[in-house]
């Protein structure tokens, strides 16, 4: 079978990279009370978008073509998976990636691949060192602006095109309230 293509998925995590919801379960039920999902797939893991999904994400463009579930024409559609709850935190990039900047001289980090992979296959304490300045930061903390984010538990809406859609405001103080306050981020992955 032919693997289709990666478009993309939004990727929706809380904003510290080492806070870990107490319950992840909650926050799905939450997910489920205001309409984002339903039902849980038939075809492997994850749930269907529910009946308010396309007003709790707001889609750029005139009129998208959204295909919230799985057709005769095979074609990835979207659906919502939860990756996680992870030990430490993990880095989620891809193509899409942009350099990150160093949080004291704002420089890019162009080569900041090789330097970010082996702290974090290191010890947890590693930190990365900027090229332009010598700053030392700890790599979760860097910012990739929505090119790429660090967390413990993530949600996917899987079959996004980075910049495509964004999550709207209701969506991400209904997370914050399943995640006892803790505020939320978006950012896109293309792998
Ligand atoms: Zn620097």
């Amino acid at each position: 079978m032919n693997q289709p293509l990666h478009t993309g998925r939004l990727v929706l995590t809380p904003e510290d990279p080492y806070l870990l919801p107490d319950d992840p379960e909650a926050i799905l039920t939450k997910l489920h009370e205001i309409g984002l999902i339903e039902g849980a797939l038939e075809s492997g893991p994850g749930y269907l978008l529910g009946e308010h999904f396309m007003q709790l994400v707001t889609f750029m463009g005139c009129s998208p073509y959204i295909r919230l579930q799985a057709d005769a024409s095979g074609e990835p559609f979207c659906h919502l998976l939860q990756d996680g709850p992870y030990p430490r935190p993990k880095l989620l990039c891809g193509t899409n990636t942009q350099p990150p900047r160093c949080e004291a001289c704002r420089k890019r980090l162009s080569e900041w691949r090789d330097s970010f992979e082996s702290c974090l296959t290191g010890n947890d304490s590693c930190k990365v060192g900027c090229p332009h300045c010598g700053h030392r930061q700890d790599p979760f903390t860097y910012d990739f602006r929505q090119s790429a984010g660090c967390g413990r538990l993530f949600l996917f809406v899987e079959n996004i095109f980075p910049q495509e859609a964004i999550p709207s405001p209701t969506l991400l103080t209904a997370l914050e309230l399943a995640c006892i306050g803790h505020p939320w981020r978006y950012f896109y992955q293309q792998i």
